[in-house]
């Protein structure tokens, strides 16, 4: 559904993406870790073309995404994006939240976009806040709306930034869960994060990233068993 092909990027002098090939199929969650400054973010924003890119190739559902305009908008939606910093709407409710894009960018009649945002705050179990502000909501129910908002498109898969990365522990799994849950219905995602539980139990396969490198690409059990790489293994000494 996704598929990087020798994606390589720049900033200045540094290669912080370096023949990256990369796919994601459609039903895959695929985990990316690595140390900080690895280009996990960047692989994330590249995806979405709100970085762009320095060559290579990157296709959504076999066409390459286009470099801008109308059809790069268009792919653009059809893949979610769930960030660190949840980044809602202060001044709007949680049920504006969600459904302000699907009014906006796909076109929907107010109600329909309305109805079925209630169908998915209360898939994310928030029903109950739908007209609440996001101060008024703890960061773990904030980021469930950023993951409810994200749905609200209909993306053919989801890309998460460390979604539990900002959160106190306590609200890190009511997050994950939500996750695990989309990953049995069966959606595409893509997830960098530090929670190497969730990768050990929800993801297909990790990639562990190093120097804008992908290093290891390879089933949990495997990576975590048996990493083969020192840069994998030095990591994993330092997170376990
Ligand atoms: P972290 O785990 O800390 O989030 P990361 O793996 O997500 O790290 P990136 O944010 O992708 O890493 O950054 C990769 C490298 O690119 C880093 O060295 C970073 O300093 C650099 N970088 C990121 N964004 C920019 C930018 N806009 N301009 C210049 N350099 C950048
Ligand atoms: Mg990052």
């Amino acid at each position: 559904l996704i598929e990087l092909r020798d994606v390589n990027k720049h900033y200045g002098q540094l290669h912080v993406l370096q023949d990256i090939n990369l796919t994601v199929d459609r039903g895959e969650v695929v985990v990316v870790i690595g140390p900080s400054g690895s280009g996990k973010s960047t692989l994330c924003r590249a995806i979405n073309r709100l970085e762009p890119i320095g060559s290579g190739t990157i296709f959504l559902d076999g066409q390459p995404l286009p470099e801008e305009g109308r059809a790069l908008a268009r792919l653009r939606a059809d893949v979610g994006m769930v960030f660190q910093s949840f980044n809602l709407f202060a001044h709007k409710t949680v049920l504006e939240n969600v459904s302000l894009a699907p009014l906006k960018v796909r076109g929907r009649g107010k109600e329909e976009a309305e109805r079925r945002s209630r169908e998915l705050l209360e898939r994310v179990g928030l029903l109950g806040h739908a007209d609440k502000y996001p101060a008024q909501l703890s960061g773990g129910q904030q980021q469930r709306v950023a993951i409810a908002r994200a749905l609200a498109m209909d993306p053919k898969a989801l890309l998460f930034d460390e979604p539990t990365s900002a959160l106190d522990p306590e609200m890190i799994n009511e997050v994950l869960e939500v996750m695990r849950q989309l990953a049995r219905d069966g959606m595409t995602m893509l997830v960098v994060t530090h929670e190497m539980g969730f990768a050990r139990s929800a993801a297909n396969r990790v990639v562990f990233m190093a120097d804008g490198r992908i290093v290891e690409d390879r089933t949990p059990e495997e990576f975590f068993t048996d990493p083969h790489s020192a840069r994998a293994k030095d990591f994993l000494s330092k997170i376990l």
